[in-house]
């Protein structure tokens, strides 16, 4: 269990002065998310990659309607995995309507993936018109049946591959045995089955194994192996592809030691990569999830009591895993800062005008269930008392929808939507 203390600016979204304006607008435990911290990431990020390139915004990251129409706005193309996903991004797309973003700002594509797709996702993916990553020939015969166009329906194949897969913690799965995508090794197979079924035309390939990678290198690495097993692909099916899918995973730090993924390394390498593929002349997708929402918000929780038992003190929050479970299941630590409180209402005594200095304290931070799982990690921070506010940065990804909600029936956090420089 482990939370990193750190008042490195660049992992929260919010200033101390926003955080507090945020947290006294609503009732806490909140989120507070920019949007126009979103816009930003997401055109460095298409300006840094080859034009080929499209940015499928993983939308099981954050669904949040305000951000998903942004996106929609500038163009974005949306990677969805239920019937759900695609019904808020058709509503965000209507939402923005007309009234599309710059110059390039045609409407995205969707791409549907997943593992254990219902008749309703499917036929919800295919109203939508998105390119499905079949997962097994289950879903071959289920599309095969239904779909009765003049052309043959496109379909990707989601390759789990046999090796060269690199990923630092595991999130999607690595190279181990998986509950996506077809094994590299049964793909001959798998192209035979589906060409008993003419009105399906396999046409492209998805490969994601790796998430929340901070080396460009590594992610680089792993859109090799998917190249390689594309062009194995290719020839197997006597065809060429239109469409590949390089999949998401590029990750954020979540410390101050962790840098930053380096958007414009990936992209010369991807070009690269592309220029030394010269047998694929298709369309490109990455769908990054984390990278990017996770950056854009922060969760805001107070201090509702401070203990000590048995050697170990607690602050113990208005908001656990309730509304914060990534630091539990993946183990990996989690930004988090005390914001002092200007006005004097919640004095700390760490002596200093922005709290940060004085003597810290190692805190267990547990949250409001009647369970002892629900402990979001252990911080050094200043002195804290009751009332005193939170905020753990990197929210905006995996955060709200992620988390346990229902569990003890506490009221269902508020989420803030800013946009501008208020923050
Ligand atoms: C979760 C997921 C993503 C996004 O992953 P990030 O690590 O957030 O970029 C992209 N594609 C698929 C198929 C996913 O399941």
């Amino acid at each position: 269990m482990s939370t990193a203390t750190t008042t490195d600016g660049r992992l929260f979204a919010l200033s101390d002065a926003a955080a507090l304006l945020a947290a006294d607008s609503v009732d806490t435990p909140c989120f507070a998310y920019r949007i126009d911290l979103a816009r930003e990431r997401f055109l460095d990020l298409r300006a840094a990659l080859p034009r080929r390139v499209n940015l499928a915004y993983a939308v099981k990251s954050n669904p949040g309607p305000p951000l998903l129409a942004e996106l929609a706005r500038w163009g974005a193309w949306f990677d969805c995995a239920s019937a759900g996903e695609v019904a808020a991004v058709g509503t965000a797309r209507h939402a923005v309507g007309a009234h599309p973003a710059g110059p390039s700002a045609v409407p995205g594509r969707m791409v549907f993936a997943g593992p254990a797709k219902s008749e309703a996702d499917l036929r919800a993916a295919l109203a939508a018109g998105a390119r499905i990553q079949v997962d097994g020939i289950e879903d071959v015969q289920r599309l095969a049946a239904w779909h009765h166009g003049p052309e043959p329906l496109a379909i990707n194949v989601r390759v789990h591959p046999l090796e060269g897969v690199s990923e630092t913690a595991s999130i999607i799965g690595g190279s181990g045995p998986s509950a996506f995508g077809v094994d590299e090794e049964e793909l001959p197979q798998f192209v035979g089955a589906c060409a008993e079924y003419p009105t399906v035309r396999l046409s492209g390939l998805q490969v994601f194994s790796a998430s929340n990678e901070l080396d460009a290198a590594a992610l680089l690495a792993n859109h090799r192996t998917a190249l390689g097993i594309g062009e194995r692909l290719q020839s197997l099916l006597g065809h060429d592809l239109d469409l590949i899918d390089l999949g998401g995973g590029l990750g954020i730090p979540y410390a101050d030691d962790s840098p930053e993924l380096d958007i414009r390394a990936l992209g010369a390498g991807l070009a690269e990569l592309l220029a030394a593929n010269a047998w694929f002349t298709g369309e490109v997708v990455l769908e990054p999830g984390r990278w990017l929402s996770g950056p854009t918000g922060v969760y805001l929780t107070r201090v509702v009591r401070v203990k000590r038992s048995r050697g170990t003190t607690f602050a113990i929050l208005q908001g656990g895993i309730n509304h914060l479970l990534r630091p539990l299941m993946t183990g990996q630590s989690f930004p988090v800062r005390s914001v002092p409180d200007r006005r004097g209402l919640t004095v700390t005594d760490s002596g200093s005008e922005d709290g940060a200095a004085g003597e810290l304290t190692a805190y267990t931070l547990a949250g409001p269930l009647c369970t002892s799982l629900d402990r979001i990690g252990t911080a050094e921070l200043g002195p804290l008392e009751p009332g005193d506010l939170l905020m753990f940065g990197q929210a905006g990804a995996y955060g709200f929808t992620q988390a346990m909600t229902n569990f003890l029936s506490h009221p269902v956090p508020e989420q803030l939507w800013l946009d501008g420089s208020s923050a």
